[in-house]
């Protein structure tokens, strides 16, 4: 069957190559977080689709490349207007394959995915060729199209996450081959019908389905692609880089996280303990989580009573529900991953204050540890599910030296009402972003990506654009007579 009904929305699960659907012959299940009922069998690409959609890629690349920022634009905000069109669809689709809540996803998630196109078309129109006087020449440097690329994109948020990355890709007139998720490879699929809807080109967007180990390895292993762009977890994430390096191709890497909360003794303690709560939001599977909680002795135990009144307002349920604020985990195997992770915890003698137990299908409670030690296994290693540690410390010493005790360096948030020790504090914690007295804002030109194992590179605005092109520095001399 080429389409699947998914919440009385159509929903195509063939591949997506050259502007037409592809089939493959053979299918893999999708199952639903809410119920684990299977609502699509979506076809399971190999190699030889992979080959297909680069092979298209590269054939559409010269046309969209010549048509320029403007050209381009013009069809990315139709694509943008359409996402906002259908935002009532993608929401559906989106919480029944990635188990996403409802209300967000209608009231202003699927609508990133029309944010991303405008502001990626607008900033790309915005950039300006630099050119100056040397040695009696004019240099310019010239941004040129970086050619056909990859992407491949995690199961969590997947409208979001994906179009961040198409998004400039697009605008900076690169041709694309995405490979989703099979954990949630569904909004992709209709992300790729909309840009057929709006008239952009057979082949500069193409989406191949299918398994991590073979197409995104064929993928990432495809040497006519010029840049690779990944998201998901920090191992996957070092074998795209080291494909990569091996075909010296540039590529970012967005890998996972484990991210500081830190909150000092002078800070606004129910705003902090809100924000601490707001990480169980997505079951905690938020790259970005600030799942280290790390707080000021002295105020230790009203913080505690603080997150415990806004932990206990929290809904653990389906999120087709409008109350519902923790959904269920993605995935039987990613439930056993996160209560694994907890029971581990318990037997090497981590301190359990809260949650610890499955609730039921793919449900698991808001979870707080105190770890032994900074050592700990909780402490070190991503959970990627609504667990979270707390630790105290004494000085801001030790409290940046505790938040950049990790291997990861993707996030960090900061609680304080001193504007100086925000800026001492903000600017010490080594991470891709840092948010004081706030989560989640997120500018789409500023940079995004982390550092260790969270990532290599950055994408958003400019630094986004700039991946996905190649510049030259093109010298001509002045002091010659042309002939035209
Ligand atoms: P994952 O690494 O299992 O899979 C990510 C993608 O890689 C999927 O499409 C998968 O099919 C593909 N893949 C798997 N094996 C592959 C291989 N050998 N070669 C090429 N591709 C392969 O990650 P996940 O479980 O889907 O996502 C969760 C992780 O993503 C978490 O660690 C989370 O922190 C991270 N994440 C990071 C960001 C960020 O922006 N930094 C955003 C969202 C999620």
């Amino acid at each position: 069957m080429s389409y699947a009904d998914v919440g009385g929305v159509n929903v195509s699960t063939w591949h997506y190559i050259d502007g037409a659907r592809v089939p493959s012959p053979d299918s893999f299940p999708v199952l639903s977080p809410i119920d684990q009922r299977e609502i699509a069998q979506v076809a399971s690409g190999t190699a030889a689709e992979v080959s297909l959609a680069v092979s298209a890629a590269e054939a559409a690349f010269d046309d969209w490349a010549a048509l320029g920022a403007r050209g381009r634009a013009e069809y990315l905000y139709r694509l943008a207007d359409l996402i906002d069109a259908n935002v009532e669809s993608l929401a559906i689709v989106e919480c029944e394959d990635a188990g996403m809540m409802l209300r967000p996803l209608r009231a202003y998630v699927a609508a990133f995915g029309a944010v991303n196109f405008r502001a990626f078309a607008d900033m790309a129109l915005a950039q300006t060729e630099t050119g100056w006087s040397y040695n009696g020449s004019k240099v310019r440097v010239q941004r040129m199209p970086a050619g056909p690329v990859g992407i491949i994109t995690s199961w969590n948020a997947p409208i979001v996450i994906s179009t961040w990355k198409l998004a400039p890709a697009l605008a900076a007139g690169c041709t694309v081959v995405l490979k989703p998720s099979e954990w949630a490879p569904l909004t992709c699929s209709m992300i790729a019908d909309l840009a057929g809807e709006a008239g952009i080109p057979a082949g500069v967007l193409n989406v191949v389905q299918g398994l991590g180990r073979e197409v995104g390895e064929a993928l990432a292993a495809d040497e006519r692609l010029t840049r690779l762009s990944f998201t998901g977890s920090s191992r996957t994430g070092r074998a795209v880089g080291q494909t990569a390096a091996n075909n010296m191709v540039p590529c970012t890497i967005e890998a996972g996280g484990k991210s500081p909360l830190v909150v000092f003794a002078d800070a606004d303690l129910d705003a902090a303990a809100k924000t601490a709560a707001f990480q169980y939001d997505d079951a905690g599977q938020m790259c970005i989580a600030g799942s280290r909680l790390l707080v000021e002795e002295s105020v230790a135990a009203e913080f505690l009573t603080l997150l415990g009144k806004h932990t206990d307002a929290h809904v653990v349920g389906n999120p087709r529900d409008p109350e519902t604020t923790v959904p269920p985990l993605i995935h039987p195997d990613h439930l056993a991953r996160v209560s694994g992770f907890v029971e581990r915890a318990v037997a090497q003698g981590d301190t359990l204050l809260r949650g610890g137990r499955s609730l039921g299908g793919l449900l698991y409670e808001p979870t707080l540890i105190k770890p032994r030690s900074n050592d700990a296994e909780i402490v070190q290693e991503e959970v990627f599910g609504p667990v979270l540690t707390i630790q105290t410390f004494s000085d801001e010493d030790e409290a940046v030296r505790l938040a950049n005790s990790t291997r990861y360096g993707l996030a960090g948030m900061v609680f304080t009402r001193s504007a100086d020790r925000a800026e001492r504090v903000g600017r010490a914690i080594r991470s891709g972003i840092v948010w004081v007295n706030a989560f989640n804002l997120r500018d789409a030109s500023a940079p995004f990506g982390g550092r260790g194992m969270s990532g290599v590179g950055r994408e958003g605005g400019q630094y986004a654009l700039d991946f996905y092109s190649d510049l030259k520095a093109l010298y001509i001399k002045e002091d010659t007579t042309y002939e035209d």
